[in-house]
């Protein structure tokens, strides 16, 4: 683009970042990110700092990436800029690093969480204590969490769906990480997101109460537990198997749509069985016409 002389604009920006974090270009990553104001006139932005983290933690520069979200100010680091920090220290084996990090961001009045933020956190936790064999502080972890969605006063059950893979039923909440496939589910996710932008797939953000901006909302959408359930059957079974989900909630309207979408785009049969009825997604449509 800049041989072409276009002008490259924020969104440019966001979606170089995005490439090179998905592709393992740290230099160029770097490179961008450094000179985005300086040499593009582009001022960075959270969406920017949390692709650039996701780029350094990704490739294993975990070190880079903290001292990096330590130092900046400007924009702001949030909870998504430290998740995409502690994500990748699991898959690379630091988990000493989640251990250390995890109490400071709990307990950080800087860092703005929502119940689903906490849970998440809640649930690398309870992975990392798996990661180091304590499994009476995995267990314990789970069992709070349990507690805590049930107690007096939590009106707001976590969204849960579950999918059977060869007969293992496999469960996942919004932002789930504890799958051991997890790397690859969410990059499956990255992929189906490409794809659903592609074919103008616009998702509703009307449904996300997080005082985020209209990027990271999609983002957020696009995690519900639905769709990780979906995204690990796609990669689990071959092309053309259906998939059969539950979820404990009613689905929202954007996954609903999302997941017609998806039964077009991949060709698949999805049959998710959710709080209200059944829902049968073929060929972009679903069964219950739109009402449930
Ligand atoms: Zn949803
Ligand atoms: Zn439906």
């Amino acid at each position: 683009m800049e041989e072409e002389g276009i002008h490259l604009d924020a969104k440019a920006m966001g979606a170089a970042l995005n490439a090179c974090s998905h592709s393992g270009l740290v230099d160029e990553a770097r490179n961008l990110y450094v000179n985005m104001r300086s040499r593009y006139g582009v001022e960075p932005g959270t969406i920017h700092l949390n692709s650039f983290v996701d780029c350094l933690s990704r490739a294993k520069c975990l070190d880079e990436a903290e001292q990096f979200i330590r130092k900046t100010t400007i924009p702001k680091p949030d909870i998504i800029t430290w998740m995409a920090l502690l994500g990748p220290c699991r898959w690379h084996g630091d988990e000493e690093r989640v251990k250390r990090l995890l109490p400071e961001i709990f307990n950080s009045k800087d860092i703005q969480k929502t119940h689903d933020d906490i849970i998440g956190l809640k649930l690398i936790e309870a992975n990392v204590y798996a990661g180091l064999g304590d499994w009476d502080r995995h267990q314990a972890i789970h069992q709070q969490l349990t507690r805590d969605s049930h107690g007096p006063g939590r009106q707001k059950v976590p969204g849960r769906a579950w999918i059977e893979v060869d007969g293992t039923v496999n469960s996942f909440i919004a932002h789930d990480v504890l799958h051991p496939r997890s790397k690859e589910i969410y990059a499956e996710l990255d992929r189906l997101e490409e794809e659903m932008q592609r074919a103008g797939f616009q998702p509703d953000t009307r449904f996300v109460a997080h005082n985020v901006s209209d990027t990271e909302k999609k983002r957020l959408l696009c995690h519900h537990s639905e769709k990780l359930a979906i995204a690990f059957g796609l990669i689990s079974t071959p092309d053309g198997t259906p998939l059969l989900l539950t979820k404990n909630l009613r689905v929202c309207p954007n996954c609903h749509a999302a997941t017609a979408l998806i039964s077009k785009l991949r060709n698949r049969e999805i049959i998710v069985r959710d709080a209200n009825r059944f829902h049968h997604f073929k060929n972009g449509i679903c069964s219950c016409g739109g009402y449930w």
